[in-house]
């Protein structure tokens, strides 16, 4: 969980823009049958007026899935935005892990953002929870013609089966 913390005496006043990089294993994002194929980027816009600051976070990265209909891995992009407030004072609080809600008080000199375990929880509920290589594909019967169409409803219950097996 390294480079993913921000200290609110760092920042620029006005407005700034900043990359920050995790691996996945940094995130503890070890999922089941998904694989990131490269690091987890959050490009950072920030906006820091007096004692209020605005951070966009724009998560990026490229997951490796199974498709749900036909079984062929596929990559799929990641991309999400999250938005922060935070109200900088003396004697605030010294560190928020925006885990409550995307706000917080913190202290304007000792404060520090924590935003690995947001940008996880994003991450995990913005994944597809049925994730097909194309809107249209048409199941595994496309890919062997020859091989006798399997319901596509049997197919999903199959998954669902595999996923509680694991
Ligand atoms: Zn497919």
């Amino acid at each position: 969980m390294f480079g993913m913390r921000i200290a609110i005496a760092e920042l620029r006043d006005g407005k700034d823009r900043f990359t920050l990089t995790a691996s996945p294993e940094g995130l503890d994002l070890i999922l089941a049958g998904m694989e990131f194929i490269e690091p987890i980027t959050v490009e950072v816009a920030s906006r820091k007026f007096g004692l209020e600051v605005s951070l966009r976070l724009r998560v990026r990265t490229t997951i490796r899935m199974v498709c749900a209909r036909c079984t062929k891995e596929f990559d799929c992009p990641f991309d999400s935005e999250i938005e922060l407030f935070v109200k900088a004072q003396k004697g605030g609080n010294s560190f928020s892990d925006f885990m409550d809600e995307d706000f917080a008080w913190l202290d304007r000199d000792r404060g520090v953002i924590e935003l690995a375990e947001r940008i996880r929880e994003e991450i995990i509920l913005e994944l597809p929870q049925f994730p097909l290589c194309d809107d249209n594909c048409g199941g595994i019967e496309y890919q062997n013609k020859t091989e006798k169409p399997i319901d596509d409803k049997w197919q999903v219950l199959k998954k669902l089966k595999n996923k509680i097996d694991k």
